[in-house]
């Protein structure tokens, strides 16, 4: 078999369909001008701009997976789990994702109100200025409202005083369950892959459980290599890829070109010692 573990994937980002601001074409544009040779649009419980990212990337000559990033509830934290090449009108995943939309307006209007008690006023209707698709507002759109409106000088900085756990604008959610997530994306014919282990804070007995559930369910795949991750979390997360037996994908996140440290196609490479997530998926890449 041919080495395909230096090619430039990048098979995670997000389009204004979700959280970040650009459309899926000026994505696929940025994605072939950065130099990526195989890509996936991966938005945030979404699937509505599927089509409008394939046919852009094959216009511009650039190999295609499906994508999405699901949000998933387990061990008390909210974990993504990134679905590949599946197959975006199957209806056992589209009702899923709905169902995993559903509650995010309700969620909008007590952040809002959580903020108000600290003195924020107005910010669903801020929030909702920023928010490309009504069914999908997160709390970047409450970030960037945050930032517009001068209560934060970055995102970064939101998130450290707002909208997280214990701080004001935080509203639990209850997500999808982590054998739902991976059974909607493999019943559709792709490979489920844990998003940007290093964000979670779990303690190593849950982070277990998350990888050996993952595994059972019947997840493949794991990001290690991602455009939040350090030096030592790619080599941290590369030995876990090989203790679960879990192929290893590489994706930027990227949200916008200001807010995101990584653009599209700017990664380290996958550690050779690993096998890419898309030697499983060679058969579901859209070729031009
Ligand atoms: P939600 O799905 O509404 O809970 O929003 C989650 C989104 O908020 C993530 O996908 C990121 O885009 C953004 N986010 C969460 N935490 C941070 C953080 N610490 N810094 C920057 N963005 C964050
Ligand atoms: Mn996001
Ligand atoms: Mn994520
Ligand atoms: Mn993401």
């Amino acid at each position: 078999m041919i080495d395909t573990s230096l090619l430039n994937a990048d098979l995670h980002c997000h389009s204004d369909v979700s959280d970040g601001t650009l459309s899926p074409p000026a994505l696929a544009a940025r994605a072939r001008a950065n130099g990526v040779e195989l890509w996936s649009l991966t938005d945030h419980d979404e699937v509505g701009g599927q089509r409008a990212a394939r046919d852009a990337a094959l216009a511009l000559g650039l190999p295609y997976l499906t994508g999405c990033e699901i949000s998933v509830s387990f061990a008390g934290e909210t974990v993504h789990v990134i679905g590949l090449g599946f197959d975006a009108d199957d209806p056992a995943l589209v009702e899923g994702l709905a169902r995993v939309r559903g509650g995010r307006e309700r969620r909008a209007r007590a952040m809002a109100a959580d903020l108000a008690r600290v003195g924020i006023g107005g910010a669903f209707e801020g929030a909702l200025k920023h928010v490309g698709n009504p069914d999908l507002i997160s709390r970047t759109h409450f970030a960037r409202f945050l930032v517009d409106s001068g209560v934060c000088s970055d995102t970064h900085d939101v998130f450290r005083r707002y909208l997280t756990e214990g701080k004001p604008g935080y509203v639990p959610h209850h997500w999808a369950g982590l054998g739902e997530a991976v059974r909607w994306i493999t019943g559709a014919g792709g490979v489920a892959v844990v998003a940007h282990p290093a964000r979670y804070r779990f303690s190593p007995t849950a982070e277990y459980a998350l990888f050996s559930e993952f595994h059972a369910h019947g997840g493949r795949g794991i990001e290690v290599v991602t455009g939040s991750h350090t030096a030592a979390e790619v080599a941290t997360y590369t030995e876990i890829a090989l203790e679960f037996g879990l192929h290893a994908s590489r994706g930027s996140d990227f949200h916008d070109p200001r807010e995101s440290r990584t653009d599209l196609g700017m990664l380290p490479d996958l550690p050779g010692r690993l096998r890419p997530v898309w030697e499983l998926l060679a058969h579901r890449v859209i070729h031009p």
